[in-house]
């Protein structure tokens, strides 16, 4: 089988994460920065590293047959390509932002308004939708300081906490889409096994990023209250202890009620909690 190509970004904010999920995976490669392609050596896979912006249209004309982007680059573009799996990293916004003394207050005031933006395709369908007809200017960088020189009346860009907008004297007003990072497929490869396994891992790695391994004391008579707290992966596992009337509990907590149940564990008699983190979890 013909050896697969990735494309990530060569750096930037998703480059470390990118890098991470892969050798997560177990694939060895070297990250030089200053090459553009990397040999994994113990898959049949190359790393392909390229600006975000070329990698939704490198995977769509099939240069490379998958792709870790941000969706937000793959709207832009608007390349044909498959989702395979969201990665849970690279979240961010994209915000119309206008000036803090803008008398724009709802969607209609943009009508006949200039946007400034680096996404003008997403920004165009956004009017569109919504029925608004405004100028769209396109400028490829810093473009929060659009208002401030008098070359637009509001902004679409990236932001995050706001703290840039707020520098250039700009506020939020409206969300036009969330994104994060995601890992991309060339429309024809999808049965490739290759591709399955490396979609296995990853979902793998994912699965186990959101969860904890935890091993507990309790007595015996106190079991039944917290079996229902601890699902596992298929159900608890149930250890005697040298004392009989005490079992250890060995199970899985999603990240998310975390405390909670910890709590509730406590609270229902449980003792000497280990948590620890967990590397995979094989479907
Ligand atoms: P390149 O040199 O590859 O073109 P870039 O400067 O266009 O890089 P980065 O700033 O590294 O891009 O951002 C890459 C992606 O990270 C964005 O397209 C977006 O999906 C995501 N991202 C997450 N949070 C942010 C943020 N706060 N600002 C900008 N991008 C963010
Ligand atoms: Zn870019």
């Amino acid at each position: 089988m013909k050896t697969l190509k990735i494309a990530i970004q060569k750096s930037g904010r998703l480059n470390e994460k990118s890098v991470e999920i892969l050798k997560n995976c177990g694939l060895s490669f070297e990250n030089y920065k200053s090459s553009l392609i990397s040999s994994v050596t113990n898959f049949p896979l190359e790393i392909l590293f390229l600006r975000d912006d070329d990698i939704p249209e490198y995977v769509q004309d099939g240069i490379a047959d998958l792709g870790i982007v941000g969706e937000n680059i793959i709207q832009e573009t608007n390349a044909q390509v498959s989702y395979l799996q969201k990665l849970g990293f690279g979240k961010c916004s994209l915000k119309i932002a206008v000036p803090v003394d803008s008398n724009i207050a709802q969607i209609s005031d943009l009508n006949g308004k200039a946007i400034a933006t680096s996404y003008p395709n997403i920004l165009g369908e956004y009017l569109f939708k919504n029925k608004i007809s405004a100028q769209i200017r396109n400028i490829s960088g810093s473009v929060e300081i659009g208002p401030g020189l008098g070359l637009s009346d509001a902004i679409l860009d990236i932001v995050s906490t706001g703290g840039t907008l707020k520098s250039n004297g700009l506020k939020p007003f409206v969300e036009v889409m969330q994104s994060e990072a995601v890992l991309i497929g060339n429309k024809n490869i999808e049965t490739n096994s290759n591709v399955m396994e490396l979609l296995q891992r990853i979902q793998s790695v994912l699965r186990a990023k959101n969860t904890k391994y935890v091993v507990l004391n309790i007595q015996r008579k106190n079991l039944e209250k917290i079996i229902g707290l601890l699902p596992g992966v298929k159900s608890p596992t149930i250890v005697p202890l040298f004392e009989s009337e005490w079992v250890a509990v060995h199970s899985v907590i999603e990240e998310q009620d975390f405390w909670e149940k910890i709590n509730a564990l406590k609270a229902a008699g449980a003792e000497g909690i280990v948590v620890m983190p967990v590397e995979k979890i094989i479907a």
